[in-house]
């Protein structure tokens, strides 16, 4: 691990052991094993049981990596997501980390029914931020699996940014591929894979805020479709927001 980031993590991207343009460059294993080199025990990935989960989960096991398995569950997730899951895991013998989040009847209980309809903003806080910002809390490196082709907001991420907000490093090793790249690695590696992805689920979240798309969609249309929400707010603070 590298010394400068032994103590705490540092926004300062000169103390990386590579510079940020360097790390653009690397392909998406080299990525993953210069993350682990870089960040130790303090690095984690997130796991939302889509496409990009089943690639991460795979590529970090044929390289022999081992970082935190965070699992966001926000109880909400589809049937078809809990089976990857529990696919993913028993194949590649994983341990997740999973946050406590509010039960729906609590959340019910506090800010009303259905609080994906009346205030979508304020669920996702509840459901995914809150409880993301205190499972990251011990780490300085984040690993999440999105993807500059996957929306206009997210075409300029890079595949290493300090985000202020969670005070670490979010790195996006599969920032440059595209989704046939995606489905590619999937296939020929014969890796589980959500299911609900092949009746026109191409992004999937919460049951009450995803539905299938059209051919003619781009790839996060089915998502609070409807609305001007195009982000659950996990990665705000490091994506285009106009
Ligand atoms: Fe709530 Fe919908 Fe956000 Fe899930 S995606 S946390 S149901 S608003």
């Amino acid at each position: 691990m590298g010394d400068s980031l032994a103590a705490e993590p540092s926004a300062d991207p000169a103390l990386l052991s590579r510079s940020p343009e360097d790390l653009e460059r690397l392909s998406a294993e080299d990525f993953l094993v210069w993350a682990v080199e870089e960040f130790g025990a303090k690095l984690c990935v997130t796991c939302s049981w889509q496409k990009q989960s089943s690639v991460l989960v795979h590529m970090l096991a044929s390289l022999g990596l081992e970082p935190a398995i965070v699992e966001l569950d926000t109880h909400l997730f589809f049937r078809e997501s809990y089976d990857t899951r529990d696919r993913l895991i028993e194949k590649y013998d994983l341990t997740l980390v999973q946050p406590q989040i509010p039960s729906i009847a609590e959340q019910h209980k506090a800010e009303g029914p259905n609080l994906w309809e009346s205030d979508p903003d304020r669920c996702c806080h509840i459901r995914k931020v809150e409880p993301l910002v205190e499972a990251l809390e011990p780490f300085d490196a984040w690993i999440s699996g999105i993807r500059r082709d996957q929306s206009p907001s997210r075409a300029t991420i890079g595949k290493a940014q300090w985000s202020d907000r969670y005070h670490l490093w979010k790195l996006h090793p599969l920032a440059d591929w595209d989704e046939k790249r995606v489905w590619t690695y999937i296939t020929s590696n014969d890796i589980p894979y959500n299911p609900l992805h092949d009746v026109g689920y191409r992004s999937i979240g919460c049951i009450p805020c995803t539905r299938p798309i059209r051919n003619h969609e781009e790839e996060r249309a089915g998502r609070w479709a409807g609305s001007d929400k195009l982000e659950c707010g996990l990665h705000l603070d490091t994506i285009d927001k106009e």
